[in-house]
């Protein structure tokens, strides 16, 4: 099933989807577009390249309340928040980042523990994937094509989008998001020849190229075990970095988090916020002791966890290309470039 509507009427779309339940898409902030619950139909807005933040806060909030207690009594007494959603439509979402929510599967909804949070939001949300503009030039920083991703890929979206001149195509890919689209009554059929510009799109996504590099998984696996002693290759690549975390904050497969209780006047909040592996304190033990007090072992840290402890774990790289890490690093250091020098060591 393939439908359409025209890109100045998506308001209509989202109000449509705002009566349905809660609709997470991009809107224009100061900076750049981020993505956010949409509270007026009008705010949707198409018109980006990527959001500057991932849509990961959509199941992964940056801050998330667990428990509410009262100080002293007994842990029974104890409240979970319960979430009670609505259904959750998240509209917008480039192929790269659609990817990453399949590695965060895997922490959150798969091995270990689930995460109730994670798994209610994702079970309640139809995913609206959109393909990059392929008129437009790709940024510099993204390499999403190394890892096996395309720039209209609709793998992992319910519905998938694809823009064709001043129209917009949807079109259901999974059975749930079939049937959304046969609910929307508003947007009207496409045609025959919409259907053959939707298939040629995605065809032609494949021939839009980011930065490339032949990345054999076991290969860049054993290459970062052997250099791991490399301490002047890392020192080296992580000189300018400032700790700041931005990296870790916009990246999409980025999921560390800190947990901690809130407590004013008898009553105490446990919640979860985010946190990052390149924060000075991320590994500061109780007795005072941090075994990574070097920069150079906060990246080494990010770096070999993504492209070697993970793939050992769980035979995947937990990257997706979105190169966000790069865009927004403010002294420009570069995953890519670092796995490329990697590999040439
Ligand atoms: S490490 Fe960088 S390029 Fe890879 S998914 Fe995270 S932000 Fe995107
Ligand atoms: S964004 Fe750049 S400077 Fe900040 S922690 Fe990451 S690598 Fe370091």
């Amino acid at each position: 099933m393939l439908k359409k509507t025209a890109i100045n009427k998506i308001s209509e779309l989202a109000a449509v989807l705002m009566e349905k339940g809660t609709l997470i898409a991009p809107v224009k902030e100061v900076s750049g577009h981020n993505f956010a619950q949409i509270l007026d139909p009008q705010k949707v807005d198409l018109d980006f390249y990527n959001t500057i933040m991932s849509p990961k806060s959509a199941f992964f909030p940056h801050k998330e309340d667990f428990i509410n207690y009262k100080v002293g009594k007994p842990i029974s007494e104890a409240e979970p928040v319960v979430l009670n959603l609505k259904p959750m439509f998240l509209f917008g979402v480039r192929p790269c980042d659609v990817k990453s929510f399949q590695i965060m599967d895997i922490h959150f909804n798969a091995a270990g523990i689930i995460d109730p949070y994670w798994r209610q939001r994702r079970e309640a949300t139809t995913i609206f994937g959109y393909a990059f503009d392929l008129s437009k030039s790709v940024d510099s920083a993204d390499f999403y094509n190394t890892l096996g991703i395309y720039a209209a890929d609709p793998d992992g979206s319910d519905i998938f989008m694809v823009k064709k001149d001043n129209e917009l195509l949807l079109k259901g890919i999974t059975l749930q998001g079939k049937k959304l689209l046969s609910e929307l009554t508003t947007i009207e059929n496409g045609k025959a020849a919409d259907k053959k510009y939707f298939e040629e799109y995605i065809k032609k996504g494949r021939d839009y190229k980011t930065r490339f590099m032949c990345l054999d998984q076991e290969t860049i696996t054993k290459k970062l075990e052997d250099i791991f002693h490399n301490t002047d290759f890392w020192t080296r690549v992580s000189s300018a970095c400032l700790s700041c975390g931005v990296c870790t904050f916009v990246c999409p497969t980025c999921y560390c988090f800190d947990i901690c209780d809130d407590t004013q006047f008898g009553r105490g909040t446990r919640r979860r916020v985010w946190d990052a592996c390149m924060f000075t304190d991320f590994t500061l033990e109780a007795s005072g002791h941090n075994p990574r007090t070097q920069v150079y072992q906060r990246l080494r840290q990010k770096i070999n966890h993504k492209y070697s402890y993970h793939v050992r774990k769980y035979g995947v790289i937990s990257c997706v290309g979105c190169g966000r890490c790069t865009r927004y690093c403010p002294v420009s250091i570069d995953i890519y470039s670092i796995i490329e020098e990697a590999i040439k060591t």
